[in-house]
């Protein structure tokens, strides 16, 4: 299970490898990658063959530095990556080493579910300073219930004996928190859980997945009931992110700002002080932040991995020339030059810009198709959290702390309890 990348910041691109192909040692009941098995028919290994690895890492290092960038990044992803044993990364490494230019710094990141995880793994990413993703949904009942074994049982306390490892040779590791239709009710519960378990850095996933075919799902009007007919019985519903996050950012805004930070309140601070979108998401267009298949296979973007997107293979092409490819320039300008006018004309355009181009399922109050499944959540957001953004990037652009907005928080649930007394 995987989930969308930082935006560079440079002008260059991202690419999300799967050196192990979908092929995971688990079953999570929402997983959108696993069904990737059926583009790659004849494959039985799903193992990315060292010619392959070795001309993804060379051609992937020359291209990051000819765009000047001193720091590289590697993004390993499944699937399950540690499917394919330490020795593997350790070539991994040793193949970065090799290729590296003087003055360039190369980093890898890598998603895993964490229950394959031991000492040996543990050694290795603290020696060679990798910044682990583990995919985690929040207390054991509430993780136990998609995140399963093909048997049906539980991962929940496998990925937390990873965590506690992972924590003990003390890695950089960031929980990837999948929202799902019971957990999205479960704000507190979910979040407190994770500032529990000791990660100060967290993203949220919501799971949309459609059960009918594509295209808008039901017209207008759309009513909850529409909907629910029309997506997986895991997938949260339109409205409830939006109350999700607002419930998490009151706890964060009052208690944890500087301590914990949540992805998606850090991109919108961001995009609140006028920077460019820190999440491809909310970015103007795509195209920056690819996906590639063990054999070496590059698709449009990680949620497109279709043989339609498919761009070609590093093995025949040169990666900068599917990069920027008349193709690939075209799907990320689409994510602009296709959105609605609901979504030109909103007031929450510099936040948002429609969300992401996979999520655009509903049809505006017009009828006009590509309004974003999100939209009903992200507009309660933006407008809860609208007055303490501006806060926020004022005392940025004052040269103050942002912690001070804990206070100011504080202060105004004081007010506010003391006139609902007085009332
Ligand atoms: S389609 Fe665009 S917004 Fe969605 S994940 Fe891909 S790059 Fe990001
Ligand atoms: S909040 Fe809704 S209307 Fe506004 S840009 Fe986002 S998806 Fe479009």
């Amino acid at each position: 299970m995987s989930d969308p990348v930082p935006t560079p910041t440079h002008r260059g691109f991202q690419i999300m490898t799967k050196p192990m192909g979908p092929k995971c040692n688990l079953d999570c009941k929402y997983c959108y990658y696993l069904e990737k098995e059926r583009f790659y028919p004849q494959e039985k290994k799903f193992r990315m063959p060292d010619n392959v690895l070795e001309t993804y890492i060379r051609d992937y290092i020359a291209a990051q530095a000819a765009t000047g960038s001193n720091e590289i990044w590697f993004s390993w992803q499944g699937g399950e990556p540690t499917m394919l044993g330490v020795e593997y990364f350790r070539r991994i490494v040793e193949l970065e080493q090799q290729y590296c230019p003087p003055g360039v710094v190369i980093r890898n990141a890598l998603q895993t579910n964490a229950t394959l995880l031991d000492e040996e793994w543990a050694t290795f990413f603290k020696q060679n300073d990798f910044l682990i993703g583990v995919s985690i949904d929040g207390p054991k009942k509430i993780h136990d219930r998609y995140r399963t074994y093909r048997n049906g049982s539980g991962s929940f306390d496998k990925v937390m004996e990873g965590v506690r490892l992972l924590q003990a040779h003390e890695v950089e590791v960031n929980a990837l928190v999948v929202v799902q239709r019971e957990s999205a009710r479960k704000p507190r519960d979910v979040y407190r859980f994770i500032k529990k378990a000791g990660f100060k850095h967290i993203q949220f996933i919501p799971i949309i997945e459609r059960t009918v075919a594509d295209g808008n799902l039901a017209g207008p009007p759309q009513t909850d009931q529409d909907i629910e007919a029309q997506i997986s019985r895991w997938s949260v519903m339109p409205k409830d992110f939006g109350d999700f996050l607002n419930a998490v950012f009151d706890e964060w805004i009052r208690h944890d700002v500087g301590e914990i930070f949540v992805q998606f309140f850090e991109v919108q601070l961001g995009l609140w002080l006028g920077r460019p979108a820190g999440l491809c998401v909310f970015a103007e267009e795509c195209g920056q932040a690819l996906a590639m298949e063990h054999n070496g296979d590059l698709y449009a973007c990680d949620h497109y991995v279709y043989p339609e997107y498919k761009l070609g293979n590093i093995m025949d092409q040169k990666m900068e020339t599917m990069v920027m490819s008349p193709d690939q320039i075209r799907f990320g300008e689409e994510k602009r030059t296709t959105l609605p006018r609901q979504c030109r004309e909103c007031d929450y355009r510099f936040a948002c810009n429609g969300g992401c181009p996979k999520h655009r399922m509903l049809a505006t109050a017009d009828g006009e198709p590509g309004l974003n499944y999100f939209c009903g959540s992200y507009m309660r957001f933006f407008k809860h959290a609208d007055p303490w953004m501006r806060t926020m990037a004022e005392l940025y652009r004052r040269g103050r702390p942002l912690t001070e907005i804990m206070e100011i928080a504080r202060q105004k649930s004081n007010r506010q309890s003391r006139r609902a007394k007085g009332a």
